[in-house]
Parts: C-alpha cells; structure tokens; sequence
C-alpha cells in the first residue's frame, strides 16, 4: 500500500492486550484516512446505546496519506470517539509533530478500547508498543506529562499526546494536548482517555511513508511551497497569526460578542492579531513542515509568563470577546491556562460566557455559584472558573458538563448557543448564512472545520473547480446550501487525508499530491465523492446516535438579528439553506435521511 504504513496498532486496556492488524485496503480507499478513516472504523465498534465514557468506546488516533511526506502542512492526527459532551460522533485535529511521528513509528493509526484498572500510558517507538504504570503522573498538567514521558522514554525528541487534570476529571470539554500547546480540542476526546485510564501516548520512530511517485510528489511540492509566496491569506496568518483575522471578523461581524448578543464593541479591537505581535509575541512557530507557521509563542509577563503557546483566533473570541474581557494580556493568560489543564478553549469560553449571561440575567446567583459573582469582562473570576472547571471544583463541577447541560439545569435550554450540544464557534452565521447549513449539517455538532464559509465567500481559496463558487455572503439560497455542502465535503476530505485548513494550494495540486502518495489515479469529480461519502457516513452513524431531521438546527439566539455591528439586522433562512444541502447530498428532503448504505 503505498501512501500507508500498512498497519494500525490495536491496544485493550482492560486486558492489556497489545497486537498489529494490517490496515484494510479497501476502507482506506473508500474513507481515506484521518477523521474519515477512523468513523469507517469505529461504525463497526458502537452501537446506539454504547457508552462514550465507558471501556467500549473506541479512542482511534489516525494519520492519513499524505502525513509525514514532504507535503507542506500536513503533519496532522485526527482523534475520534464518540463524544461524552454531544453521546454522537466525535472528532477532533491537532497539529504539531505527533502525527507525523506516528507514522514514522511505523503506524497508520491507534485504535484503544478498555479501561485499565490503574492509570497507564502507552509508548509506540519503532514498530514496538508496550503499556508502562502512570500513577505518579495522575494529577500533573499536560506540559508536565509530556516533559516527564520524554525523560521515562530517554528520547527527547519523542512526541507525546496526554490529558491533563481536566481528561482525568472527565470534563465533558478536555482535550488531548500534545507538543506543548497544540491540542485535539473539540468533543471532548480528552476526557474518553481519561475514562480509559490513559495518562499519554508517546511516539518515536524513523520510518518513512512509502509514496507511490516519489518524483511526482517532490514536483508537486516544490510548486507549493514556492507558490505560497503570492499566497495573500497564508501570508498575513504566518504575520499575525490566526489572530489576524480578529479586526476582519468584527468588520464583517463574524466575531461573536457578549455571548453571540452583541455585533459591535471597543474592548474587541484590544484583541487584535497586529497588537499581539507588537505587545505579547515572542516568535512563530510551526507544525511539521509547515512554510505558514501560524503558530505563536507569546507571554504574560503580568502572570510570570516568559512563554505561552497562542492564543489562536478562536481563543481570543472565545475567552475574550465572547465574556468581554478587553484585557489581550488577562486572556493569553486564560487560554494558557486552558493548555495546562487540557480544555478545549472554544468549548470552555462558550460556557463560561454562558454563566455571564445567566448571572446577568438572575438567572443563576451567589446561591448556586458558591459565592461568586460571574460578570462580563471579569477576567480574574473567569481564570478561577478556568481552574475549577478543569478539577470539577464546587459550581466548576456543573460548567464541566458543559453549555447544554448548564442551560438545561436551570431551566432555559434555549439560551444554549450549541448544536447537537457542541458549542458554537467564533464564527458567526448571521455573518456567512452558508455557515447555518454547515454547522447544523456538521457531524460533529457546531464546527467551523467541516466547512468554512467564511473563507469561501471572501473568496480565500475556495475549491470552485468543485463548485464552490464564492458569492453573497446574507443570500440564503438552495444555491448557497448546496456549495456549503460542497465545502463541507472537501474539508472532511482535507480532515482524512489530513491537510491543515490553511495550506490551500488548489484542487489540482491536491490532488497530484494525493496520487502521487496513493497511486491511486483519481480524477477531480472522485474528490468530491470521497467527501461526500465521509459526511454521510459520519451522517448514518448519528442517525444511529438518536439525530433525527428535527436536530439539523441553528441555536435560537443566532437566529436573532442583531441591533448593530456587520451583521445587523440579519439571520440566515435554514429552509432553503438546508434543501439545498440535502439535494447536494442526495438525502431525503423530508427526513435528511441518506439512502441505502454507504
Ligand atoms: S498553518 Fe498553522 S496549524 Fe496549519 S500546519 Fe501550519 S503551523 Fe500548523
């Protein structure tokens, strides 16, 4: 198989059981690999009553074809489950080297099952696995872990994914965190390995990836990287930082505001990617062969901070803009410590700000809180919130359930700015209406990396050789359904072979790339039906879950227009929205229901 390793290693926790299966050829063609690959895999492992948090839930690391190869920006891992905060598909993508790393350990992927009966981790070096005791690192933050795992191993150069307290307390938003601060943060894939037992995975290896046209691999690289100096979006992130589109997202009104109520507001300009890097920034930093290097490292000397991973976009708006906090220095300092308790930084700011709005409304008060008074903009209260969170402490333990769960305990489950319980992110779709089909459609509940379309209708790349055609961004039309549909194909295609959302060299050069690791031979229109067969795989395996049609939803609070900012007024139709995602897909217009068998 060329493109693969060959091989996933399969490890039962509860037995200790530990062997290699070859990699099936034919799922691999069919689902590629990555996200998609991995919800082929665990379609066969659940059932609708299977337990997230329990030993039958499969947690599958998987790599795809072009990790590991000289491809630019794609050493990636995609961690998947079913996920403890939504009960249906769950999935989340991290960056860093650990990807790439595994495949030179010589595995495609991870699939673990069970539940030891004492905290372990697991170590992957060279073709050969083995399961060590972690009851002393029980309890340390996720830097900690990796740092301590490294000296166990004796190789410090081996790359290591680990939980940190908030996996071990089960909070439903922990992430797995690996090379410092790059997380696999969204679903909740954190706390399924805390469930297991499993402290850390470690991985060093020196194998390479077998390509199927080595030449025609290097040709096709070669013109990537040399083109991605005319590249205007992949230069201005590799200058500020995906926190550069902090000033664009508030022009257009994308940028989500006092808990996704507000379009206009000063503090946010405090947020700016270009303040960051004159104030707070240290240096760029990049995942595994990446020219973009989108990546920070920042500080807080306010805090004692000389190094701090990020924050990203999505942590500015989350844990700034979202609960007001002006302060870029107060929310470095919180997405750190997101990092070092192992949060999913989106998830948490959703939640927190949602405890604002509660409070501010009397909804929640002192009663319930434990003493404190949660206010907008209150950055000390919210990093404490942060810490008990993370250790389910006092009123941190209802937070940890996350903003469904919170909403619905005190009675105003509308106030829940989340679909199919994953909280929405800092993109906002009464900004790009598309993005009403892509996040109701998205497999994994609210998710701005199964179709951005907001990159598509400022024309950022779009794939329109594939028919995703940038337009108007208010126009709710079965048209603009149908290219969200489009666009959420291609992304869970970038998510299975996997490809950084950032690197966007354009559909041929995707795949040249793609057939010269494969060997595969696939023509343009094949791109899109590997796309589309992922989504609606990941599709029948919620329907399993319990979704019905009536789940394909926007949050009522953004479907509220707003009073001022580049929204105003505005809110996307989902009628027309949603038929034409259904007609793209060929789901039944009635019941959004795939036909037949995938
Ligand atoms: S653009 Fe950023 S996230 Fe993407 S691969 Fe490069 S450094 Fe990693």
């Amino acid at each position: 198989m060329k493109g693969y390793m060959g091989k996933v290693l399969r490890v039962d926790l509860s037995t200790g059981g530990i062997w290699d299966e070859p990699l099936d050829e034919s799922l691999a063609r069919a689902f590629v690999g990555g996200s998609g690959l991995a919800a082929r895999i665990l379609y066969d492992m659940v059932d609708g009553e299977t337990d997230p948090l329990g030993p039958d839930n499969p947690l599958i690391l998987m790599t795809g074809p072009l990790v590991g190869t000289p491809m630019p920006s794609a050493g990636r891992l995609a961690v998947c489950a079913l996920s403890p905060l939504t009960s249906i598909w769950g999935e989340s993508n991290t960056g860093g080297f650990i990807g790439p790393e595994l495949r030179f350990a010589s595995y495609d992927g991870v699939i673990i099952t069970g539940r030891a009966e004492r905290p372990v981790w697991l170590s992957i070096v060279e073709g050969r696995a083995a399961l060590h005791e972690a009851g002393d690192l029980w309890g340390l933050d996720a830097y900690e872990t990796q740092e301590r795992i490294r000296e166990r191993l004796g190789e410090p150069k081996a790359r290591v994914a680990c939980i940190g307290p908030a996996g071990e307390h089960l909070v439903k938003m922990a992430a797995v965190m690996n090379d410092h601060g790059r997380a696999a943060g969204r679903t909740g894939m954190g706390a399924v390995m805390g469930a297991k037992n499993l402290k850390a995975i470690a991985a060093r290896g020196s194998a390479q990836v077998p390509l199927a046209d080595p030449e025609g691999f290097k040709a096709v690289v070669r013109e990537i990287t040399a083109d991605l100096d005319e590249d205007m979006v992949a230069l201005s992130i590799r200058l500020a930082g995906t926190a550069g589109y902090v000033d664009m997202a508030l022009m257009y009104g994308d940028l989500p505001i006092r808990y996704y109520q507000r379009g206009e507001w000063e503090g946010a300009s405090n947020l700016s990617g270009v303040l960051m890097v004159e104030q707070f920034q240290n240096r760029n930093t990049a995942c595994y062969r990446c020219p973009i290097a989108c990546g920070r490292e920042t500080r807080a000397p306010r805090y004692g901070l000389e190094k701090v991973d990020g924050p990203e976009y999505e942590t500015l708006g989350a844990l700034g803009a979202l609960t007001m906090v002006g302060d870029l220095e107060a929310v470095i300092y919180a997405g750190h410590l997101c990092n070092r308790y192992g949060l999913d930084t989106i998830s948490t700011g959703v939640t927190l700000a949602l405890a604002c709005e509660l409070f501010e409304r009397g909804i929640l008060t002192k009663a319930a809180t434990g003493g404190l008074e949660i206010r907008y903009g209150d950055a000390a209260v919210l990093h404490h919130l942060i810490e008990m969170t993370a250790r389910r402490e006092g009123f941190g333990d209802l937070l940890a359930e996350g903003s469904a769960a919170l909403a619905a305990r005190f009675g105003v489950p509308e106030l829940a700015v989340t679909v199919n319980r994953l909280e929405v992110p800092m993109h906002d779709p009464r900004a790009f209406v598309g993005l009403g089909a892509t996040y109701a459609l998205s497999p994994r509940g609210a998710c701005h990396l199964q179709g951005d379309m907001y990159g598509v209708d400022t024309g950022q790349g779009p794939p329109v050789e594939l028919g995703v055609v940038p337009g108007d961004r208010f126009e709710s039309s079965e048209e603009k359904g149908r290219i969200a549909a489009r666009q959420q194909a291609w992304r869970n295609l970038y998510n299975a072979m996997i490809l950084c959302h950032f690197q966007n060299p354009g559909v041929e050069r995707v795949l040249a790339a793609l057939n010269a690791a494969t060997g595969w031979g696939l023509e343009t229109h094949d791109l899109m039906t590997l796309g589309k067969r992922i989504v609606t795989l990941k599709r029948l395996l919620n329907i399993r879950r319990g979704l019905t049609r009536a789940d394909d939803r926007l949050p009522d609070l953004l479907l509220q227009p707003l009073s001022d900012g580049g929204t105003e007024g505005r809110v996307p139709e989902m009628g027309p929205l949603l038929a034409g995602a259904y007609a793209e897909y060929g789901w039944d217009p009635e019941t959004g229901t795939p036909p037949g068998e995938v």
